[in-house]
């Protein structure tokens, strides 16, 4: 049976709270990706920093020692500098900064060195989503999927999460995908990567989708 589940996608597509259900459902370790930049920006905002600055996003990679990340299908826990920053992270303002943190290269490489150890270590098995997982930090896994809905239905879904400005909440969301895919391409599936188009698919039916590829 499969072993490593790969999810990719833009923001906004269900990535996270889809690969956790299908965690959930294997009975498999859960690891969002995108928590290790989060948390880096986070720390970066905190000290002042800018996370545009790429020296200052370099300066901030010995943190990466500190960084726990728990890999539970029940909800990821993620402390870094022993600040549990698991809610903190998941505001607009790191939203907004994030993308600086992910356009540097040397910090894609530090975490992505924690992420193949981890997914090594996972036992039975691990879901692990976010916008490289099936092409560049686990491109060997039993199964690979780039979870994709129109973007229109994929703001819809996260203004019913984080609520505010629908148009902002679309601005943003948008940029945010504008600046992540010049770095790595989520946008097309790269080969031998299934598309899960969720845009007329609800939450159980993307959940069960993805189930039956990892059953095949
Ligand atoms: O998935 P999430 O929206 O939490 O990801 C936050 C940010 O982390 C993305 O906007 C992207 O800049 C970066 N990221 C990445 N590669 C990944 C996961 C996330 O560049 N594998």
């Amino acid at each position: 049976g499969a072993r490593v589940i790969a999810i990719d996608g833009p923001a906004g597509s269900g990535k996270s709270s889809v690969a956790r259900a299908v965690a959930r459902a294997l009975g498999f370790q859960f690891l969002d990706t995108g928590a290790a930049y989060r948390a880096l920006a986070w720390l970066i905002l905190e000290r002042g920093g800018d996370t545009d600055d790429e020296a200052t996003v370099r300066g901030s990679l010995g943190a990466l020692d500190s960084l726990e990340l728990t890999v539970d299908a029940a909800g990821q826990r993620v402390v870094i500098e022993g600040h549990d920053v698991t809610e903190a992270i998941r505001t607009e303002r790191v939203s907004g900064a994030v993308s600086g943190v992910a356009r540097t290269m040397a910090a894609r490489e530090a975490v992505n060195v924690r992420f193949r150890a981890i997914i090594a270590d996972a036992r039975p098995g691990i879901v692990a989503e976010g916008r490289d997982i099936t092409t560049v930090v686990a491109p060997d896994a039993d199964v690979r999927v780039l979870l994709t809905a129109d973007e229109a239905v994929r703001i819809r879904r996260r203004f019913g999460d984080v609520g505010g400005d629908e148009f902002q909440v679309g601005a943003s969301l948008a940029a945010r995908d504008a600046s992540d895919s010049r770095v790595v391409d989520f946008l097309n599936a790269a080969d031998g990567v299934t598309v899960v188009d969720s845009t007329h698919l609800t939450f159980d039916e993307t959940v069960d989708a993805i189930v039956r590829l990892a059953s095949e």
